[in-house]
């Protein structure tokens, strides 16, 4: 299936220069939906990856990180921005072009020797998957590897990742 059909093209969003890759035309598509999420599956599987839990980043990671969760048998915790999640948090803070951001994840969601699978709707510089492996590895975490549904190969944000499977479905 030609999945970068149904993604969405939108110039200068946020700011001027920037083509966003808008995945909401994807979701809206029941087959392609349905496609995308049993081939991030099939992909996993293949690579012999079995989490006991996907890790999404807000907000597009929950998107495709439950239903995913779902297929593969594993539990779904949620890596939010700071002040969302009501419970006490472990967080991380990251640096982003200008300035940091934070990310949280709720404490007794997840413990040392857990294997998580780190899933998000898109990898550019690689700033956010970056974060939330450290944060879960500094936990105690195993990371397992990534999934994302695009990537954007000219930011080259894998190079920031650990050495570890990285599954993608769309270059750009
Ligand atoms: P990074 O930290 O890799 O630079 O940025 C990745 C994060 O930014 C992801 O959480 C992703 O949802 C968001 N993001 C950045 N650019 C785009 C884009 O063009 N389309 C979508 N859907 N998300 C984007």
């Amino acid at each position: 299936m030609d999945l970068k059909s149904l993604i969405r093209d939108i110039p200068d969003f946020p700011k001027p220069g920037i083509m966003f890759r808008d995945i909401t035309t994807l979701l809206n598509d029941a087959e392609g939906l349905r496609y995308t999420i049993d081939t991030l599956a099939e992909k996993c599987r293949d690579k012999g990856l079995n989490p006991d839990y996907i890790v999404g980043m807000e907000s597009r990671g929950f998107l495709f990180g439950v239903p995913l969760a779902y297929q593969l048998g594993a539990g779904f915790i949620p890596v939010r921005k700071p002040g969302k999640l009501p419970a006490a948090v472990h967080s991380i803070e990251y640096d982003l072009e200008y300035g940091t951001d934070t990310l949280e994840i709720h404490q007794d969601a997840v413990a040392a020797h857990h294997k998580v699978l780190i899933v998000d709707d898109l990898i550019a510089t690689g700033g956010t998957a970056k974060a939330t492996a450290e944060l879960l590895q500094k936990i105690g975490c195993e990371v397992l590897g990534f999934a994302f549904i695009i990537e954007l190969t000219f930011l080259e944000g894998r190079k920031k990742l650990p050495d570890l499977p990285i599954i993608t479905l769309v270059e750009y």
